[in-house]
């Protein structure tokens, strides 16, 4: 965990004036997020600095290692008593009198009386099957590391053209910023009216398609029989192929942002499927009408930073132990109830 800040540049008075407005909501929640002038930047960035007007900058913002902090994250839940069962996929719940009694898993039957679904980009599809809807769409992100380079900054940036972190090897993990796809499914049309104002937001940057996605889902069922494979054991990891074509804008914009590390090779490349609520804010609370059955999801772009103090408030909900973070802002009923849908964040 390091404390290296956080820049969201700025190309035009546009841009500086929609970060001066978010100073407020930073100020609602103590954060020491500032804007800094083009000169101090380029104290930060050097010379790439000259390309931008200033930026919003959060000098007490961090970056992890995602393949180091979770399963540290893990041992330290295991130390404390919890029990991780790995490639292990659930089924389904079972419910006895308006409760959840169990939960079915390929290995076996777990007795409960209290669920979470914390599913990522599968909680919408396993929901359903119980009669509970989920709005939430998959977008799929791709994302390049360098091999080890130089340091040209020590936090993270982010602007239209790029999203650059340090990393602790000594490279850069690297996105495209002004770029993200959705295959159209099913869901797209489902829920459609619900995403609409986020589909308006983001607009500029989503590169909607239609292809194998689509039938894929069409073609699953809808409920499935607990004692026979499923597709969460079908599909055990959602690993989704990167996309070419943002590969090499991500190549293109890096070496136009900071031409120092023009000749650094991209030595690795992966893509994940990014799941979005209407508002871009987490789904959390219970569900449904079988009591005990609880989901936190939609986490967005921005699980990563917010699942330690996500987990942290689930566990006082679940537990009704130091419960003091109030969770209804996130219920899932929002959507339902006729509260206004207004996208709260980029995705
Ligand atoms: C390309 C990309 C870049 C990102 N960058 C950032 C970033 O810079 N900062 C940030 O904060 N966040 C980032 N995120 C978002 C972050 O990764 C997610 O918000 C976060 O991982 C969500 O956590 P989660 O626990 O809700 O879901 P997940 O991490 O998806 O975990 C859900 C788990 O449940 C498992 N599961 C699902 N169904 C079943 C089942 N039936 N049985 C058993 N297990 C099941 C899945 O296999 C998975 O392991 C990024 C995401 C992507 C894709």
């Amino acid at each position: 965990f390091t404390q290296g800040g956080c820049l969201f540049t700025a190309n035009d008075d546009k841009q500086m004036n929609s970060h001066h407005e978010w100073l407020a909501t930073a100020k609602d929640f103590e954060l020491d997020t500032r804007i800094i002038q083009k000169e101090e930047l380029e104290q930060q960035i050097g010379s790439s600095a000259s390309r931008w007007l200033g930026a919003m900058y959060t000098a007490s913002d961090a970056r992890a290692e995602p393949h180091k902090a979770t399963p540290a994250i893990a041992r330290a839940a295991s130390r404390e008593g919890a029990i991780i069962l790995t490639a292990c996929a659930v089924r389904g719940i079972e419910s006895a009198a308006g409760n959840v009694s169990s939960v079915v898993t390929e290995h076996g039957t777990i007795e409960t009386t209290t669920v979470l679904c914390a599913a990522g980009a599968w909680t919408s599809y396993f929901c359903r099957s119980l009669g509970i809807q989920v709005p939430q769409l998959r977008v799929r992100g791709t994302v390049v590391r360098t091999a080890p380079a130089a340091e040209i900054m020590a936090g993270n940036l982010f602007d239209d053209k790029i999203g650059i972190r340090r990393r602790q090897d000594g490279g850069y993990t690297v996105a495209h910023g002004s770029s993200l796809d959705h295959g159209l499914t099913p869901a797209t049309f489902r829920f459609a009216f619900k995403f609409l104002p986020a589909l308006m937001q983001e607009i500029k940057i989503l590169r909607l398609s239609i292809g194998g996605d689509f039938f894929h889902e069409l073609a699953l069922p809808k409920r499935w029989a607990l004692d026979a494979e499923t597709e969460f054991e079908r599909v055990r990891v959602l690993n989704p192929d990167p996309n070419p074509r943002v590969l090499k804008g991500i190549r293109k914009n890096l070496d136009e942002v900071f031409p120092q590390l023009a000749n650094v090779p991209l030595v690795e490349s992966w893509a994940g499927m990014v799941e979005t609520s209407p508002d871009v804010v987490p789904m959390i609370g219970e569900v449904g009408d079988v009591s005990g059955f609880y989901i936190a999801t939609g986490f967005s772009g921005h699980g990563f930073g917010m699942g330690p103090g996500a987990g942290k408030a689930l566990a006082a909900m679940l537990t009704g132990v130091d419960n003091s973070i109030d969770l209804e802002p996130f219920r899932l009923s929002r959507f339902y109830d006729g509260s206004p849908i207004r996208p709260m964040s980029t995705i």
